[in-house]
């Protein structure tokens, strides 16, 4: 048995600095009916690794692509990412605050070795998925590349809040 000398005393509060860690709960989530039709969903995933630390910059998909580059967590904020993001793209994914990588490096390279036909962000409303955007945007700038490019922001209930 463990004996403990200091008394209890109330749990800490949150951390309040970073919105992106603050616990919430989705209370207003509709509800499947439960007689319709279940259409399995088709992962429209080209190619892989889709992690953008494993991707191979010179890998020959990239080659006339579409590029999505996409926070973790969108895959699982955002219901439909399949059908409105992923599909006719090829897939990047990464979190800049847990990953311990330099994306500009890489999206640089990959940039720059080839033609890229489109760009398309996504990342999460909290602060913290900023450093995606960030790191495409100066890959963008990096690699003085003409790039059709566009971001879109996700709130953390899976909606689209800005594009
Ligand atoms: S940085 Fe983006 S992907 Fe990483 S934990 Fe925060 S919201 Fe998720």
């Amino acid at each position: 048995m463990k004996h403990h000398a200091a008394p209890l005393t109330q749990p800490a509060a949150p951390p309040q600095g970073c919105p992106g860690m603050q616990a919430r709960v989705f209370t207003n989530k509709p509800q499947a009916a439960q007689s319709s039709p279940q259409i399995a969903a088709q992962s429209e995933l080209r190619q892989w690794p889709c992690q953008l630390r494993l991707v191979p910059a010179h890998a020959p998909y990239f080659d006339n692509a579409h590029l999505l580059i996409a926070a973790d967590c969108s895959a699982f904020a955002y219901a439909n990412i399949h059908q409105d993001f992923i599909k006719n793209k090829i897939t990047l994914i990464g979190c800049p605050k847990l990953d311990d990588a330099d994306y500009t490096e890489k999206l640089t390279q990959i940039l720059s070795s080839h033609t890229i036909k489109s760009l398309t962000v996504l990342r999460m409303e909290v602060p913290c998925c900023g450093g995606l955007e960030h790191a495409a945007k100066q890959a963008l700038i990096n690699s003085a590349q003409m790039i059709p490019w566009r971001v879109v922001t996700i709130s953390t209930d899976g909606r689209i809040l800005e594009d």
